[in-house]
């Protein structure tokens, strides 16, 4: 019996030079999780949901989100592949489940949740709504304002708070020594952002933010992002902030400039593109709803 990745590899070298136009082969691969090295023993891991950063070390081992369970489990076996130390530290960038429903999967395995304090209050109340608190793991450090640090192994993680943005509680994870920072939903990489009204989020406040993490990382810090649009990466430079905050003032003024013309909500949420951020592609209605809701409640 081949097992899955066997079977992906074997069907590589026989689809080599084809194109994969099988719908099975590319469900294969739509499932399967990718592990990426970026440097100092920090990586990513991508498969169902945001982006999970990882650390690998002997003096220590760090994540950053967690996908869904089977997602969380996946990386967890591939940690225990090359260590069997406990992980030392579980980070959650916010609470949205594509973030955090696999920390339940790290139950017993780490010794430390961290998380915005907003983002466990948020986290328990959507699992509260749901009936689901059960197979929630919360958080069990949080910070209220400005910045938490932890130190593990030769690595400094750095928990950075400006304020409301995606939600009211997201985080910069910074990884000081390898200078990675996990922007968590605070950066949606040419994708058009959902934008969680009923946690707090702000979109004129998610500007502020995004300023003023381009003032406290710098030009050599590498951003691993949430989500990212089709045909792009879910990394990138401190420039991808600035791109990312002019999209959002662009979808404000639009809105805004829509009602005082006449046009109705309804109206503005057809758009199919943002004047003058032409790379967020696609449906904007959930930008739109937002903005307005920010600007002229319901
Ligand atoms: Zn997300
Ligand atoms: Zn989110």
């Amino acid at each position: 019996m081949l097992n899955r990745r066997q079977f992906i590899q074997n069907s590589m070298v026989v689809s080599a030079g084809l194109s994969i136009s099988n719908p099975l082969l590319k469900l294969l691969f739509q499932n399967d999780y990718q592990m990426e090295m970026l440097r100092n023993n920090v990586g990513i891991f991508t498969e169902r949901g945001g982006t999970i950063a990882y650390m690998i070390t002997k003096e220590g081992i760090v994540v950053v989100d967690s996908q869904f369970p089977a997602q969380a489990n996946h990386l967890i076996e591939e940690i225990q592949k090359k260590s069997d130390r406990k992980i030392d530290l579980l980070v959650n960038t916010h609470h949205h489940g594509d973030h955090t429903a696999g920390n339940i999967a790290f139950k017993g395995l780490v010794n430390k949740v961290m998380a915005h304090e907003n983002s466990l209050k948020n986290q328990k109340r959507s699992a509260e709504g749901q009936g689901s608190l059960d197979n929630q793991l919360l958080p069990d450090t949080t910070y209220s304002n400005g910045m938490i640090k932890e130190k593990v192994g030769g690595e400094r993680v750095a928990l950075h708070y400006f304020g409301p943005g995606h939600t009211d509680g997201d985080s910069f994870v910074h990884f000081e020594n390898a200078n990675i920072v996990h922007t968590g939903d605070l950066l949606f990489n040419r994708r058009v952002p959902y934008i969680d009204k009923s946690a707090g989020a702000n979109i004129t406040n998610w500007q502020v933010v995004l300023e003023k993490a381009y003032n406290t990382f710098d030009t050599n810090t590498l951003f691993v992002f949430g989500h990212a649009g089709d045909g792009y990466e879910v990394k990138g430079n401190r420039e991808d902030l600035l791109a990312f905050q002019n999209y959002l003032g662009k979808v404000m003024e639009f809105v805004k400039k829509g009602q005082a013309a006449g046009k109705t909500k309804e109206q503005l949420a057809e758009a199919t593109e943002i004047p003058g951020a032409p790379q967020w592609k696609g449906g904007q209605t959930r930008a739109v709803n937002a903005a307005w809701m920010e600007l002229f409640g319901e």
